[in-house]
This record gives structure tokens, C-alpha cells and sequence, in this order.
């Protein structure tokens, strides 16, 4: 009987043994359990307090409902990012590139403000700045993305503001820009389409704009008027060269159905992208 009652009694105080283990490690499942929600919670509460509020207002402001901005600016050598026009910009381009007297067809709402990164003509790595259309702005990104990749160079991109909004100033500077808010540059008085953020000139001084002539309107770039390549001299205006056959021809106008300036008859814009959706 003794016996018996102390196998049981080592049976029951096993079973208390393993139990309570059990409890244990249950307890200490819960606790772990319980500190990686914690932690998660506040890696999130940094990740929000990480974004500057003044973006977070912005986007509250001038939200689109088509299209949010890309999350995070990217390293520079990868694909450039868009936001809404941050209001330092906008008191730049305003009374500029923009008008200031309520006159625009588009919307500030409607534009968006890039960071692109870039090889300038020493083949390094530069990061300009553009505007276009919002609903535009990734695809440009991916663009120049695919130039980056290449090795396209870019002697510079900034905003034409840069040059007091003055069109001249900038492409005498080789400066690649899109917005301007200004008419078309055939004579006529219809808007450019560079009015709505919807057209890129790239590289202007060496893809001039040409009349029905053979001439363009700026001495710097009188070499270029003539599309011979095998006539220019220099080894980086060979490679900035747009035309049929080139990558940058490709990319813009056979990979994402971008019209070229080169094409047109009469006058030709080699410099000059635009697209309407
Ligand atoms: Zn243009």
C-alpha cells in the first residue's frame, strides 16, 4: 500500500513537475509574444515620425486621387522619386514658371516635383530636379531611370526657374527642363505643352530646336543644327545625340509612346518629348 501511495505521490509530483514547465513556457510564449507587438508597434511610430510633416500636410492639401507619390527618396544611381510641390518650390516657380495671377489652365494639384538622378557629361552621378504632370511622373522616372542605366548623359537638370523662367537662358545652358508655363515656341499663340507638364526638352544646345531653314536660334549650338554626327567634334555631344536609331529615341518614343520633336515636319524640336496620356 505504501508502495503504491508513493508511486502515485512521484506520479503526481511529475505530472506537477511538467505542468508547471508547461505553465512556463506558456507564460514566457505570452511575454515574448506581447513584446514583439510592442516592438513593432514603435518601429511603426518611428517610421511615421520619420516622414517630415510638412509632406504629410502637403499630400493632405493637394492629394490626387489617381496616383500617391513614391514612398521613400531612392539612393542616388537607382530610380529618382516624386512628391507633391513642396511649398519652398511653389514659392519659387510662382510668379515665374507659374503664373501668379490665377491665368493657368493647370493646377499646382496637377504637377508634381522630381528628383532624378542623372550622369553629367563626365559620367558621373548628378541629381536634378523637374516638374511634369503628376500622372506623368512615375513614367518619367522610369524614363530616366532606363537613361541612367545606359549611360545617357545630361549636362544639367534644372528648373527653368533657374534662369528667371527665361526658355533661352536655359537651353543657351544646355539644361534639360520640362514645366514651363508658357505658348508654344512655333510662333502660334497656342500653350507649349511644356505649359502642362507634358513635354521634356533634353539636352537643348545639342538637339536644337531647327527652322524650316536648317537654323536655330542659338550660336552655341550652330554646330549641332546639322544632325551629321559624323561632322561634330565632340565625343559626348555624339553620345548625347537624339535621333532615329539612338537608345534615347528608343526608350521614349518605341518603349513608352512619347512623340518626338525630331519628326515633325517643317520645323524640327530634337530636344523635344511630349506626351498627351
Ligand atoms: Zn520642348
Amino acid at each position: 500500500m505504501n508502495k503504491k501511495r508513493d508511486i502515485s505521490t512521484g506520479k503526481a509530483v511529475i505530472t506537477g513537475i511538467v505542468s508547471g514547465a508547461l505553465l512556463v513556457l506558456a507564460a514566457a510564449l505570452v511575454i515574448t509574444a506581447l513584446r514583439h507587438g510592442g516592438a513593432k508597434e514603435e518601429a511603426s511610430a518611428n517610421n511615421g515620425n520619420a516622414e517630415p510633416n510638412i509632406r504629410a500636410e502637403e499630400a493632405a492639401v493637394t492629394a490626387a486621387p489617381t496616383s500617391t507619390p513614391t514612398e521613400t527618396p531612392r539612393q542616388i544611381g537607382g530610380r529618382g522619386s516624386w512628391q507633391p510641390i513642396p511649398e519652398s518650390v511653389v514659392s519659387e516657380i510662382t510668379g515665374t514658371s507659374y503664373p501668379s495671377d490665377g491665368s493657368a489652365v493647370i493646377s499646382l494639384d496637377e504637377l508634381a516635383y522630381l528628383t532624378i538622378p542623372y550622369r553629367d557629361f563626365s559620367g558621373g552621378t548628378q541629381t536634378g530636379e523637374m516638374i511634369v504632370a503628376r500622372d506623368l511622373a512615375d513614367e518619367v522616372l522610369d524614363i530616366f531611370a532606363e537613361l541612367y542605366e545606359i549611360g545617357y548623359p545630361i549636362e544639367r537638370m534644372r528648373l527653368v526657374d533657374k534662369y528667371g523662367g527665361s526658355d533661352f537662358a536655359s537651353i543657351e545652358e544646355n539644361n534639360t527642363s520640362a514645366f514651363n508655363y508658357r505658348m508654344s515656341t512655333d510662333g502660334g499663340t497656342s500653350l507649349s505643352k511644356h505649359a502642362l507638364g507634358r513635354a521634356i526638352d533634353i539636352n537643348p544646345q545639342i538637339n536644337p530646336y531647327v527652322n524650316s531653314s536648317g537654323t536655330g536660334s542659338h550660336e552655341n549650338a550652330a554646330e549641332y543644327w546639322s544632325r551629321d554626327i559624323g561632322s561634330w567634334s565632340d565625343e559626348t555631344a555624339k553620345r548625347a545625340y537624339i535621333g532615329p536609331g539612338t537608345d534615347i529615341y528608343r526608350i521614349f518614343v518605341e518603349e513608352h509612346g512619347w512623340e518626338w520633336g525630331g519628326s515633325w515636319a517643317g520645323y524640327r524640336d530634337y530636344q523635344h518629348f511630349q506626351k498627351f496620356n
